[in-house]
């Protein structure tokens, strides 16, 4: 008889699976979640729309989302000023299943993926896990702030020659945004790579940042990837979309299973969406907050690194490992991403900013 361990696929074997700690803790600030809840307003919405759809869960939900992805088409026009059309839009339970749906469609066995580390852990998950080869770029490592370095990412592109590359501006862990040069240089470094630009921090960027939505028209291999679950204050409702050429989109609807967005899903996403300026109201507060975080610890002593998004990643631990232990002691759940002398602190509330200072100068 065979154990599960030899009957599960063989790559799969030792492997462990997403796990940011899920801990009850006074400030949990690891995950990059906003710290605020859902605007009463909105709640209220949500709960009007749900039941009036409820009783007709009976029926399959609408496969192609059609409100949706005419709400997220003038939400991308609205921001961006670019002309997205809801054909252009695809969306999915969490943008992590859009990366996944991407992969499923363009990457698989005997293909490879290449990303640039640090950045989002999930990129090389979700590529191995659909049987893609992932191979780990590298940034330029001496910029002290990990930056992509254009002509180190133009070589690494040139010499792997994926068939998927992924880019994350701002870049997860190090919150640093990506200059539109160098996604340009990357894609014209290829002429068969689908290229992913992961803009799930967009919102969070400091004035004069420019989406890659700007760069879709005419180039139907680049794809821009967003989510309701950062900005929008929406993890637990799971919605991420993606912006591409109308034909990319199409093409992702032979791998996503049927119905993958529920009715309710998508009644509560259309909800949020109608009051988006509401959903987004924080952001400018949670900026603030990021800069305070930023110069809080650089005036302990820290290397804070310079973000873009609603998260700093602060250098300057002698050892990274027992600091996150210190911190939770104290009832503050950090982020360590696994980059020697570093740790990923998301910006909370005001107050949750001041426990995480409070509790790093304990340490120190
Ligand atoms: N991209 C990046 C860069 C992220 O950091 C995350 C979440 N941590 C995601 C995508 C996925 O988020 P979600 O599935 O909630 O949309």
């Amino acid at each position: 008889m065979s154990t599960l361990q030899e009957l599960v696929r063989p790559e799969l074997r030792g492997q462990t699976p997403y796990g940011a700690p899920q801990l009850d803790v006074a400030v949990a600030v690891n995950t990059n979640e906003s710290s605020y809840p859902v605007p009463q307003v909105v709640v209220d919405q949500i709960a009007r729309d749900v039941a009036e759809v409820a009783a007709s869960l009976n029926r399959y939900p609408d496969r192609e989302f059609t409100r949706l992805r005419t709400l997220l088409a003038g939400y991308l026009v609205r921001t961006t000023g670019e002309p997205v059309t809801p054909e252009q839009v695809w969306a999915a339970n969490g943008s992590n299943e859009v990366l996944q749906h991407i992969v499923q469609a363009f990457g698989g066995a005997g293909r490879t993926a290449l990303g640039f580390t640090p950045s989002y852990s999930m990129h090389p998950l979700i590529s191995e896990r659909n049987g893609t080869t992932w191979v780990d770029g590298l940034r330029d490592a001496d910029s002290g702030r990990f930056d992509l370095d254009g002509d180190l990412a133009v070589e690494q592109v040139r010499r792997h020659d994926p068939e998927l590359i992924f880019v994350c501006s701002p870049n997860n862990p190090t919150g640093t945004s990506l200059d539109l040069d160098v996604v340009l240089r990357v894609y014209d470094a290829s002429d068969r790579a689908v290229v992913v630009v992961d803009e799930a921090y967009t919102e969070f960027s400091r004035a004069g940042t420019q989406s890659a939505v700007s760069l879709l028209p005419g180039r139907d291999r680049l794809v821009v990837s967003r989510t309701m679950s950062k900005a929008f204050a929406f993890a637990g409702a799971r919605l991420g979309y993606l912006a591409a050429a109308a034909e990319f989109t199409d093409l992702l609807r032979l791998v996503r299973l049927p119905y993958h967005l529920s009715t309710v899903t998508q009644a509560v996403a259309c909800a949020a969406l109608e009051h988006t300026d509401t959903m987004l109201a924080m952001v400018e507060q949670i900026k603030v907050t990021r800069d305070e975080l930023v110069a809080g610890c650089a005036a302990l002593g820290l290397q804070p690194v310079p973000s873009d998004a609603n998260f700093v990643l602060v250098g300057g631990f002698d050892d990274a490992a027992a600091t996150w232990q210190a911190l939770l002691d104290r009832g503050v759940l950090v982020r360590d991403v696994g980059i020697p002398h570093h740790l990923r602190i998301s910006a909370g509330t005001p107050e949750e900013n001041d426990a995480v200072l409070r509790a790093l100068k304990e340490i120190a």
